[in-house]
């Protein structure tokens, strides 16, 4: 093929008048009319002296637009790299730094704000707003002939993109056009996509879920995507009826439960939800499942690799897991000391290998080294462990884990039972530096609304049930728990905040 990506997500498409993008003001643009935008967008970009290898920056809101513009720059052979909207103008200094990008293309209202930070770094700057204007609007265009799309081979560069920064700073994941297609074949197959699959997209376009998951894989199939700005409870429950699939993070799912409106008839011409990029609560899949019937599908997956494993689709989902291996991708639990494989059952970090593994960290050799294997395999930096019928679980990450007189401790265990108490939202448990054990732990919690949590009575109940080891040696109460901008608790930063507890 000319240009694997462009030709199998896109091009495919032309001339189809099928619905692709069903819009919040009721319009809906077809295949076709999404590929005719796409080309005029991928001319402009070469009429900006773009060539192919070139990174193009975006920090917008999510519009047709936006997403074309993802479309143009595979067909044009430029390099995405989406930035999340929370960004303040610093951040995206070091993203258009950093990557070389030679074009940046932001809100209007920031126009002003970051023209010098392109300047600066020698990178055009052009607007799009969250209503479609700006000089990469629909009709701003000039030019309405085709493209012709430019030849790129598997292991050319697709995408840039940043990771969430939950451990520490974003890094750049290089990914390349097999990378982005090898998983959305694989997962357009396993989770049965077809051309009537009309799914709800509330994720962002800037991140690995929202894009190479939820769009590409609708993309792969022919499908159609009812496109929302973001996750809004009234708006999600009105489309339900004419949609068949679901892809989301946990909190769309304790959500919609959170409302009485959400019935199992509202999920009647569904055929599938799925859940990402966060722990989904054995609690909210089973009650998920009392509420609709439906059982949701866990998957797990990230920046560098997207997605790993998967629950399957027919066959058992098993709450508290993310399933299998997907097919290609090989998993091993690893000793994070000797990096040896370690006997089934026992928890070590995770590691994989396959056609979906990103290419490197941009301008990181030393960091890519470190996580990267020779032999192929990418060190995650996630914990966990596959039990005997071969499901996988996720413990926790490896930075997270607290080592307190010798003993290793899994937060998680200690989270699941702080969380159950009465009273508290939400906690994270963390180590802090002891001058005895290492490390010790202490537990984090957030106080349910009005009620407050009593910490004497907590701290009581659980180290009833837990080892000696693994006691909180001490709980804060917090009023909420620092996230980054993909809503990720930042553990790093508690622990910055906690570390002189024992030994200031
Ligand atoms: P950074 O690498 O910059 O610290 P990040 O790892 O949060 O940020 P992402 O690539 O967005 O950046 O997130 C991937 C991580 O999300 C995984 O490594 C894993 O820890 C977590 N994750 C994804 N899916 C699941 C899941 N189903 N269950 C538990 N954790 C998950
Ligand atoms: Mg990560």
């Amino acid at each position: 093929m000319a240009n694997p990506l462009y030709d199998t997500l896109f091009g495919r498409h032309a001339g189809r008048d099928t619905p692709f993008l069903h819009l919040p003001d009721g319009s809906t643009l077809t295949h076709d009319a999404f590929l005719r935008m796409t080309a005029r967008f991928a001319h402009r970009l070469t009429g900006l002296g773009l060539a192919p290898g070139d990174r193009l920056a975006l920090q917008v809101e999510k519009s047709p637009e936006a997403l074309a513009v993802y479309a143009a720059c595979a067909q044009a052979g430029v390099v995405f790299l989406p930035l999340n909207t929370g960004y303040t103008g610093d951040e995206i200094a070091y993203f258009v730094e950093n990557s070389g990008a030679r074009l940046l293309i932001c809100d209007g209202a920031r126009e002003e704000a970051l023209a010098p930070v392109a300047a600066k770094c020698g990178a055009q700057i052009g607007t799009l707003n969250a209503d479609g204007s700006g000089s990469f609007s629909r009709g701003a265009a000039d030019l309405s002939e085709e493209f012709a799309t430019v030849t790129r081979e598997a292991d050319d560069l697709a995408a840039f993109l940043y990771t969430s920064g939950t451990t520490g700073r974003s890094k750049g994941a290089m990914l390349t056009q097999r990378n982005l297609l090898s998983n959305a074949e694989t997962l357009a197959d396993y989770w049965q996509f077809t051309d009537a699959d009309t799914l709800l997209h509330a994720l962002p376009i800037f991140h690995t879920h929202g894009l190479f998951v939820a769009t590409n894989v609708t993309l792969v199939a022919g499908g159609a995507l009812i496109f929302m700005p973001k996750f809004e409870l009234d708006r999600m429950i009105a489309e339900m009826p004419r949609a068949t699939a679901l892809m989301g993070v946990p909190t769309f799912y304790t959500r919609l439960l959170s409302d009485d409106r959400f019935t199992a008839d509202l999920t009647r011409h569904m055929r599938l939800f799925v859940s990402g990029s966060a722990p989904l609560l054995a609690e909210t899949h089973v009650a998920f499942e009392e509420r609709t019937g439906h059982k949701i599908l866990e998957r797990y997956g990230m920046t560098e690799t997207n997605m790993n494993t998967s629950n399957p689709y027919d066959g058992e989902r098993r709450a508290g897991t993310v399933g299998f291996p997907l097919p290609g991708v090989e998993l091993k639990i690893t000793d994070p000391a000797s990096g040896d494989a370690l006997p089934q059952g026992e928890i070590g970090q995770i590691e994989v290998r396959g056609p979906n593994v990103f290419k490197g960290y941009w301008q990181m050799p030393e960091k890519t080294a470190e996580e990267l294997r020779e032999d192929g395999f990418f060190i995650t930096g996630d914990l966990g462990l596959i039990d005997a019928d071969g499901y996988v679980s996720i413990v926790g990450r490896n930075k997270d884990l607290i080592i307190s007189g010798g003993y290793n401790i899994y937060p998680k265990e200690i989270e699941v039972l702080l969380d159950d108490q009465p009273g508290v939202l939400e906690s994270a448990v963390i180590g802090v530096p002891h001058p005895d054990f290492g490390e010790t732990v202490v537990g984090v919690l957030v106080p349910k609304d009005g009620e407050g949590p009593d910490v004497d009575a907590i701290s009581e109940r659980i180290t009833a049930t837990l080892a000696r080891y693994k006691h909180p040696r001490k709980i804060v109460v917090l009023d909420e728990l620092p996230r980054n901008t993909m809503g990720k608790v930042q553990k790093n930063v508690l622990r910055d905040r906690f570390a002189d507890l024992f030994t200031g």
